[in-house]
């Protein structure tokens, strides 16, 4: 069997489409407000690739670029600025941060209603309650968008989730459940990872430990999601061997081009939905 690829960038791009369309009918332009503190180049390319696909979608996007030493409380105050700034609709602050700044108490800051990324426990616990009202974290939610364009329904498959972070792993298990799945969730400290992996009918590896995901990890047939963003001498990967799983699963997303794409797509798909409850 050779898989089939969930080809993330494409669809990625036809949901960006579908969203300018909607916003220039509406005539008014959502406003996003990414801050980046320090000077991590990925970081700094992933915010400026953020900046320009909102643009692109009809949006007005501020990059707030913030030096290495910025204090926590002067992050905080920006926030706070932009939290009471009625003309903001979304705002996020990019991951990770200096070691000297709280990330939990900044992300706490923010407005749950301006919280595009998802990450207060608001949205958390709006999330696990399965109320509609939830921001959900925009990378899970982009893997439930790419899910849901290989199977009509979940209910009842086995979702296997390597990683239990607060950005991707919970709120993925979360939004999971609330779609009927059986759901594992899988970490560090599990035992016999392999034996629970290939019970899989979903298997989504986001643990950051490159091409970690070997064949015989995997059931026949099996819906294999990359969420990892790692690099081997220069070159991108990600937590799946791609090459030996791909003669295994039906399905499976590659890196780049898989998941990644999604996440700025579902983050602006935030703002947007941001925008129209600020009006409401
Ligand atoms: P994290 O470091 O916060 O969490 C990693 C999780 O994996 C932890 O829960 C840990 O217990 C688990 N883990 C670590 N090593 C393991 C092992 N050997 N076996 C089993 N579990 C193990 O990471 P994160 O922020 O959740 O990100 C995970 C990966 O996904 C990273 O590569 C990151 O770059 C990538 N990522 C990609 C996107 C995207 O848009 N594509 C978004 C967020 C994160």
């Amino acid at each position: 069997m050779v898989a089939n690829l969930i080809k993330g960038k494409e669809i990625a791009l036809a949901l960006r489409e579908k969203l300018a369309q909607e916003i220039a009918a509406h005539g008014d332009r959502p406003h996003l407000a990414v801050i980046l503190v320090g000077d991590d180049e990925a970081s700094l390319i992933y915010d400026r690739n953020k900046q320009k696909a909102a643009i692109d979608a009809g949006m007005d996007c501020d990059l707030h670029h913030l030096s290495e030493q910025t204090s926590e409380e002067e992050v905080l105050a920006l926030i706070q600025q932009l939290n009471e700034d009625k003309n903001i609709h979304g705002v996020m602050v990019q991951l990770p941060l200096p070691k000297h700044i709280d990330a939990r108490k900044v992300l706490d800051h923010i407005r749950p209603e301006k919280d595009v990324d998802g990450f207060t426990p608001q949205n958390a616990g709006l999330l696990s309650v399965k109320d509609e009202r939830a921001i959900v974290s925009a990378t899970p939610a982009g893997i439930l968008y790419l899910l849901k364009t290989v199977h009509q329904s979940l209910a009842g498959m086995h979702a296997v989730i390597i990683g239990r972070s607060n950005i991707v792993g919970k709120p993925l298990a979360a939004l999971l459940l609330n779609n009927d799945c059986t759901v594992t969730v899988v970490h560090s400290k599990t035992r016999n990872l392999p034996e629970l992996t290939r019970q899989a009918d979903i298997l989504v590896a986001a643990c950051g430990c490159p091409k970690m995901v070997k064949a015989d990890w995997v059931k026949d047939g099996a819906t294999v999601i990359d969420v990892g963003i790692n690099r081997i001498d220069g070159k991108l990967c990600g937590d799946v061997d791609f090459d030996d799983v791909i003669n295994k699963a039906a399905y499976i997303t590659p890196v780049p081009g898989g998941v990644g794409p999604m996440t700025i797509a579902m983050l602006l798909e935030n703002t947007y939905q941001a925008y129209k409850q600020s009006k409401v």
